[in-house]
Parts: C-alpha cells; structure tokens; sequence
C-alpha cells in the first residue's frame, strides 16, 4: 500500500520516475505478478473469458477496473484454450470472471492448478441453469446445462449482480460505485427485457431457425421455439440425414429466413438458405465479437437489438 502511494507521488513527479516507481514495486511482496503494466498496480485488473462479461464487467467496474478479454477478436470463445502467455495474464490478475457451465473448457483446470486469480466469478449461475431438449424444451437436468444466460437479458441482470459481488470484494473502497454503475447497468437490461417483450408479443410465427444452438434461454423467456442448425457447440455437426430433415421441416413450415450468428461458419446455414430457398438474417450469439463489430463501435446492446429486429422479421411480429 505504502509502495503504492509512493509509486502514484512519483507518477505525478516525473515520467522518468515511473523506472524508480517499478524497482520500487517489484521489490514488494507483489514483486512476481508485476510485468511493466504501471497502470496495473492502481487499478483492479480483471480478465475475462467472453464479450459480454467484458462489456459487463467495464459499465460496472468504470475507471477502477482494466478489463481484459483472453479471447482474440473473433476467436470462437467456446473452443478458446490459453496460451502461456494468456496464463500468465491470467495469473497476473486481481479477478477472473467467466461464464462456467461448460461454456470454457480450460477454466477448471485453471481453478485446480493454483495459479488463477485468488477472486474467482462464476458469471452464470448453477442454480438458475437449465438444460433444453433438441425441441427447445426446459429440464432442470444437470446433464449438459446450456451456459448461453447472456441472451437472456433477465439473466445477464443475475451475471451482472455475480461481477458487481467480485468487484466489491477485490475492491471495497469501490463498492459505492460499482453498486451505482450496477444499477444503471441493471436498468438498461430491464429496458432491454421491455423492448423484447413488447417486439414478440404478437407474433404469427413461434419458431425460428439458428446456426448455433445459444438462443434457449432468450427463446423460452419470450414464450418461442429456437431450433440450433449446430448443436450447442458450434464443432458438433449435424448428420446429411439430420440437415435434410431439417429442410423438409423448414420448406413444410413456410420458414422464411435462417438465422446467422456472423461469428459462425456459415457453411451449414448457407446449404440450409440455397436447399430450401430461404433468406438469412443475423443473429449474433455475442460470445466474441469480430474486430470489425468492435471497431464499428457495436455493443451487447447494440447487437441485442439487432437481434430482435431480425427476429420480429423471422418470427412475423406486429409491429
Ligand atoms: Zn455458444
């Protein structure tokens, strides 16, 4: 703490001071995990596995928190394994927040292993997880649990209140803040829940079609079926015979549009769209976002909303 106040006196000294100011540092008790990020002994570092936690995690945390995604723009979050330099990030940081339920398959070997942050967030929580049947059915099966919470907007309040708890506690002096910044955050997600509501609520359609099977829970808090082209994971792939039935299902239904998540293949979607002559609407899982999202300045919101224009064009709404 001492080095600390030291180090930011020095800070405001002089840039020449900052090389003092790291010597000073990295003869402390934290000398280990510091790496040259100056910035880092000031705030609360916080590394994430997914988008939406990043973008979470940023409106609760403000200027206290340095949030870091492990997953490269673009990068498919669900088959994401670490480098060594990403554990070393990792081992570095204050807190790690993650979305659990199978959604990454490296963390508990993570958790096990020692070297993760001492201030470990389950975003998605195991009480309120469900598992879907291929009908898009809701069991509480503990079998496969779906970790897709963060399209559900009631859902992401849950994750929300999860990274507000570790932010609070990797931070008390911040508790004020971040219990304001999530509220606010909380508020926008309720309104988000409204604009859902209000843009499904009469619709001539209860189905629609997905590339990647992430949208049960947002499906069945609106009351509709999302059938997955992939399964829950995007690496397994249907059988000939499964996606040939899927089409006939799809030319019997008069099902006008696909559904695309941009950051999938769109290899199945695109033979689904030419076989049975549909149009394809996106409809983004926001596990990651691609380079171009992030540099076009989209967010959750922003790409939420997005998906319920695409679904009140697929599912036929009034509007
Ligand atoms: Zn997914």
């Amino acid at each position: 703490m001492i080095l600390n106040l030291i180090s930011r006196a020095y800070l405001a000294i002089s840039l020449a001071a900052i090389g003092l100011a790291m010597i000073a540092t990295s003869c402390g008790e934290n000398g280990a995990s510091t790496d040259g990020d100056f910035a880092g002994s000031e705030t609360v570092r916080v590394v994430v596995s997914m988008y939406p936690l990043e973008y979470f995690t940023g409106q609760i945390g403000g200027d206290r928190v340095q949030v870091d995604e492990v997953v490269p723009s673009g990068g498919d979050a669900h088959d994401f394994e670490p480098t060594p330099g990403d554990l070393r990030k990792i081992a570095g940081a204050d807190v790690i927040v993650y979305n659990g339920l199978g959604f990454e398959s490296w963390i508990d070997a993570l958790l096990d292993s020692g070297d993760a942050p001492d201030i470990a967030v389950q975003a998605s929580s195991s009480s309120v997880a469900r598992h879907f049947d291929a009908n898009g059915v809701a069991t509480d099966s503990d079998d496969d649990t779906d970790p897709h919470m963060w399209l559900d907007p009631v859902l992401a309040v849950t994750q929300a209140r999860a990274i507000t708890e570790g932010l609070v506690k990797a931070d008390p002096d911040g508790r004020v803040v971040y219990l304001a910044n999530s509220d606010s955050l909380v508020d926008r997600l309720t309104g988000l829940d409204g604009l859902f509501m209000e843009g499904l609520g009469s619709c001539s359609r209860d189905t629609f079609i997905t590339s990647h099977d992430s949208f049960n829970y947002m499906a069945a808090r609106y009351g509709v079926n999302a059938v997955g082209i992939n399964g829950i994971n995007p690496e397994s792939e249907p059988s000939p015979r499964a996606l040939a039935d899927l089409s006939n299902a799809i030319s019997d239904s008069g099902i006008g549009y696909v559904l695309v998540s941009p950051i999938d293949s769109d290899r199945l979607s695109d033979t689904v769209a030419r076989e049975t002559d549909v149009e394809s609407l996106p409809l983004h899982t926001l596990q990651n976002l691609t380079s171009n999202q992030k540099e076009s300045g989209e967010t959750y919101f922003s790409l939420m909303e997005q998906n319920l224009a695409s679904l009140v064009t697929a599912l036929e709404c009034e509007q």
